[in-house]
């Protein structure tokens, strides 16, 4: 077989492309944990609750909810505003991005809009069941949350990311046959090859599997189908089948389940301490801790982020063994993994730390010596 030569370190650009963008996700979540934390402290919260009531003109509890979080969601938004500015710039400043400011504040909009949407219709989901089950609100809230967490997978990619981005079959005939014939031989189905027009916005690369169901289904996107060769293409294909085959969704769904369950039990502790020790809300149902469980929810999904992302390379890897088995040679896997680090200016080789903390996928210099390893020990 043959060995394809690749770049042993990162360049000083990837470097600090990669840099900034983790003190950019760093400072947004300190920025949103801070705004929680002033609004409990200073008693905003109640304040902005108030206004609610006055605006929803007294009783009307659901609209009285739905004022809040409109102002909670314009408040964040305006904090973040500088920080969305400037990975816009930031983007720009490495080439990596084909969006003009004014496409960019559209899909701001949108996403603002899409995020308040689906914010205020789980705070109202939430707190009627906190008021119709006082005692067991957290278990029954969970379970709720699970199934609108299944029902949001499997309409995402036929509601959601077409709000973003525009989709169609596949045209390519050529490696249409060749995935019919990949899942062919894993003894499955995938529903469907959808291009995916990421170069409206981004010169980056990428593909995914996403759906549940009927909506199953691997996106490719044309930025990766215009600038990889067929056997690349082939191999990326082989991957997502990889997560399809071994049900990545499916168990990542689960352990989202677990992790959720202890969430709501420990929101269950909080709630009950802020209201019946500390007297902080006038009762559970008392929207103003809204803050409160943002400020939980918020710390332990960063608390877990590491678990989490080890538990994704876990996949990864999983699902990179079963391209190299599918694919003839591991010669174009190796050679869309280089193409793919240099088009998006990915760090080949992290830091330890950096890798075990942030990165969902193993470092592509991992998953390139990985693949010759595997290449030798099976001829
Ligand atoms: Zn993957």
């Amino acid at each position: 077989m043959t060995f394809v030569a690749s770049p042993q370190t990162d360049s000083p650009d990837a470097r600090r492309y990669n840099r900034l963008l983790r003190r950019l996700s760093i400072v947004d979540s300190v920025l949103g944990l801070a705004l929680m934390v002033v609004l409990l402290a200073t008693g905003w919260s109640g304040a902005l609750r108030d206004v609610a009531f006055r605006t929803a003109r007294g009783q009307n509890y659901v609209l009285a909810l739905f004022v809040y979080i409109v102002m909670l969601a314009v408040l964040g938004k305006l904090l973040g505003l500088g920080l969305d500015l400037y990975s816009f710039r930031l983007e720009h400043s490495y080439h990596l991005s084909n969006q003009r400011l004014r496409a960019w504040a559209w899909d701001q909009l949108k996403s603002f809009l899409v995020s308040l949407v689906i914010s205020a219709l789980l705070a109202q989901v939430f707190y009627l069941l906190v008021r119709k089950f006082p005692q067991t609100w957290w278990i029954v809230g969970w379970a709720v949350f699970m199934v609108l967490f299944i029902i949001f997978a499997q309409i995402a990619p036929v509601v959601l990311f077409p709000i973003f981005y525009k989709f169609k079959p596949l045209e390519n005939m050529e490696l249409r046959d060749r995935l019919t014939r990949l899942s062919e031989s894993a003894g499955t189905k995938v529903r469907g090859v959808y291009e995916w027009s990421l170069s409206e916005k981004s010169k980056k690369a990428n593909a995914a599997l996403t759906g549940l169901g009927s909506t199953r289904r691997i996106i490719l996107a044309d930025t990766l189908l215009a600038g990889y060769t067929d056997d690349e293409i082939e191999a990326v294909l082989a991957h997502e089948l990889g997560h399809h085959v071994h049900r990545h969704i499916l168990k990542s769904m689960i352990m989202q389940a677990v992790i959720s369950f202890a969430g709501f039990w420990a929101l269950k502790w909080v709630l009950r301490w802020a209201v019946m020790r500390k007297e902080l809300f006038i009762s559970q149902y008392d929207f103003a801790n809204l803050p409160l469980i943002i400020l939980v929810t918020t710390l332990l999904s960063l608390l877990l982020m590491p678990l989490l992302n080890g538990y994704s390379r876990l996949n990864e890897r999983q699902a990179d063994r079963y391209a190299w088995k599918s694919i003839p040679t591991i010669t174009p896997f190796i050679t869309a993994m280089n193409k793919l680090a240099e088009q998006n200016l990915a760090e080949r080789q992290p830091s330890r730390l950096v890798e075990l903390i942030f990165h969902s996928h193993p470092p592509i210099a991992k998953r390139i010596a990985a693949a010759e390893a595997w290449a030798k020990a099976n001829g």
